[in-house]
């Protein structure tokens, strides 16, 4: 994390008379945040970050709870290998690649990272959420590009029965995360065939999201999205960072998976180190805390 990237955000809104709801996110610094706590390349970063990105809109739109998250996974037939990402509704997000390291160079056609071709086109996309009834819910749709918006934006039309359009961007100046962010704008009841239409328009004319990042940050994206629609945007923004739920405690807790032969492996080892996936944090779990487990699995026991 860089002093300079400015902190994450979403906000939320409506436009054509409460026919359209509009989610938007500058995820620049959760982007930022994740290239470093995983060491992805250039075009990995590009993957996660525009999943990251999607998993906290879609979390926004399907949530019902402030604390409500999904978790998106998408495992085409790339070299990536998969992408997860967990958002949720309060902006916190997290997530991380089976390849971190995986690259290609860029798009001979127009220049842009190959995220399509690190994801694969062949494979799918899931989303799982908790339903009102506590249950765990999870829907997948076809990958349809691999560029992951257009693969996000399909699942909620046949999975979820959502009319929307999604724009996803990353861009990286300088080896770091410049600009990143996206839009989620869903069609509600009663929209008509002339605001779609000018929505559609709209999307068109603005291009690439990461442009308009560049230009005039999340207001400028959102402003070309909805021109002519009359937006109206909550006051409040919700802060959004990457931030994971490992602990030191839950770390050495999954060593109790392990039989008693192996933690003695372990301490006789000096100790054993356990990574989070999720975020890459390291845990040096010492013989101390290892014994530690024994002796509370022994009084669960006796
Ligand atoms: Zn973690």
């Amino acid at each position: 994390m860089t002093a300079s990237t400015p902190a994450s955000y979403v906000l939320r809104g409506t436009a054509a008379g409460g026919t359209l709801r509009i989610v938007g996110m500058d995820a620049t610094q959760v982007v930022e945040d994740a290239r470093l706590r995983h060491h992805l390349s250039k075009t990995a970063t590009a993957a996660l970050g525009r999943t990251l990105t999607g998993s906290v809109l879609l979390a926004t739109v399907l949530g019902k709870r402030s604390d409500s998250r999904v978790t998106v996974r998408v495992e085409g037939d790339g070299p990536v290998g998969f992408i997860v990402a967990e958002g949720s509704v309060d902006g916190r997000v997290r997530g991380y690649v089976r390849q971190p390291d995986a690259d290609l160079p860029l798009r001979e056609r127009d220049g842009k990272l190959d995220v399509s071709g690190i994801v694969g086109t062949q494979g799918e996309l899931s989303v799982t959420r908790l339903l009102d009834n506590g249950e765990p819910y999870t829907g997948s749709a076809h990958l349809v590009s691999g560029e992951i918006a257009e693969d996000i934006s399909t699942y909620l039309g046949v999975s979820e029965q959502i009319p929307n359009a999604v724009l996803l961007g990353v861009y990286e100046e300088g080896g770091r995360v410049a600009h990143a962010g996206g839009l989620l704008i869903q069609a509600m009841p009663g929209v008509t065939d002339e605001t779609l239409g000018k929505l559609e328009a709209n999307i068109r004319a603005m291009g690439q999201i990461t442009d308009n990042l560049r230009r005039g940050g999340l207001m400028e994206a959102i402003n070309r999205a909805t021109d002519g629609l009359n937006v109206q945007l909550a006051a409040e923004a919700q802060a959004s960072r990457f931030e994971c739920r490992c602990s030191r405690e839950k770390a050495s807790d999954s060593l109790k998976f392990f039989d008693a032969a192996e933690r003695q492996d372990m301490i006789a080892a000096g100790g054993q180190e356990i990574v989070c996936h999720w975020c890459g944090e390291h845990y040096q779990i010492t013989p101390d805390e290892i014994a530690a487990l024994d002796a509370t699995d022994t009084h669960a026991r006796a």
